[in-house]
């Protein structure tokens, strides 16, 4: 099988690779499924790891293939799975179990180990390639009313369990009720946190440096939040007009704007972090105010990643009801498809220089 896989520590290495095709024995107690991939989206992390910023190969092979966001449908399924059947359309969760009391409990997302194991990041293969085979209970299905948003299921339960931890750790405030979010970038975990806030009834304002009319101004428009050009309208002068918000997500991928925002939030307040940053860079804050601001106002910090299968869940659900409220419009963020595995170097050309896509993806079947 094709498979667009790279030297994980080797600057650009992205290429394509022949590997094996796996089958539903591979996999313990009967409860194997072989996936036939049909597309699968890229996103910084695969570019990063293309920059030798990150990634490691499995123990024993010198490359890794690439992809953690998948879409599929199920091929084979072996003796004892009981969550999917041959057709169903389905997507994969990343990371896989290491040892913590977190990883065995379902919520590997949450391992208290240094090492993570994430297949097409960390030390497991990826879904760049034609058929992959998983345990059952990594394998998610995606409602056939969906399929036409396909790769959006794991960005999506990225924004879903930081939204969702965020209401898990103000718990604490007994009585929480949000009323206003700001979302820090309109990429694709921006546009997805946007749908999650403006579902959980907030009024949430999405911001961006580029000037409307952009397709991100016209999908936040679409989902009926506020667009706000910072180039216009600076943070702080936003705050002024709307008032400090009770929620700020960032996805940026800029760690200065991740710190920055630290000024504006709300009196018990909770900041998401769901961007990583691979770089060197150092930012300058002014320290001495957030520190006594976020001390008198009970303030909080959640940095957040990935998403185990109960986030994919209820970021599917989140889909179909934004989908009900607000048809076709998130199928906008499905910009730049590439056509077959063969066309690795477009992929990794698009993920670095346009700019304006919101989702590279490849349709690696049909
Ligand atoms: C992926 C997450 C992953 C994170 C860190 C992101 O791009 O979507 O699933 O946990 O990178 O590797
Ligand atoms: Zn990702």
């Amino acid at each position: 099988m094709k498979a667009i896989a790279v030297y994980p520590g080797q600057k650009n290495s992205v290429h394509l690779e022949d590997v094996e095709k796996p089958s539903v024995e591979q996999i313990s107690d009967g409860k194997g499924v072989l996936v036939k991939i049909m597309k699968v989206g890229v996103d910084a992390t695969d570019r990063e790891i293309n920059d030798a910023l990150y990634g490691n190969p499995p123990p024993g092979d010198k490359h890794l293939v690439l992809g953690h966001e998948s879409f599929g449908v199920v091929e084979a399924v072996g003796p004892n799975v009981r969550r999917v059947r041959p057709g169903d359309y389905v997507t994969l969760t990343v990371r896989r179990p290491g040892k913590s009391i977190y990883d065995l409990i379902g919520t590997n997302d949450m391992t208290s180990e240094e090492t993570y194991y994430e297949r097409g990041i960390n030390l497991l293969h990826g879904y760049l390639t034609e058929y992959v085979v998983d345990n059952e209970d990594y394998v998610v299905r995606v409602p056939q009313g969906l399929a036409h948003l396909h790769v959006l299921m794991e960005p999506m339960s990225c924004a879903a369990k930081a939204i969702f931890q965020a209401y898990e750790a103000q718990r604490r405030m007994k009585v929480w009720r949000p009323e206003r979010a700001f979302v820090m970038g309109a990429g694709q975990i921006g546009l997805l946190a946007t749908l999650v806030l403006k579902l959980r009834g907030l009024d949430v304002y999405a911001l961006a440096r580029s000037r409307p009319p952009t397709l991100s101004s016209e999908i936040v428009r679409g989902i009926q939040a506020t667009y706000v050009s910072t180039s216009d309208i600076p943070v702080a002068e936003l705050v002024k007009k709307v008032g400090r918000p009770d929620i700020i997500l960032d996805a940026t991928g800029s760690s200065q704007i991740a710190f920055d925002s630290m000024q504006y939030l709300a009196h018990n307040g909770v900041l998401l972090w769901t961007s990583i940053t691979g770089g060197q860079k150092k930012a300058e804050l002014p320290s001495d105010k957030i520190n006594i601001e976020w001390v008198l106002g009970n303030k909080m910090l959640i940095g957040s990643v990935n998403g185990n299968r109960h986030h994919f869940e209820m970021g599917i659900s989140d889909l179909s009801q934004g989908e009900m409220m607000f048809p076709g419009v998130l199928q906008r963020i499905l910009t730049n498809p590439v056509d077959s595995l063969d066309n690795y170097r477009e992929m990794m050309r698009l993920l670095v220089e346009e700019k304006s896509a919101l989702k590279v993806y490849v349709n690696v079947s049909s």
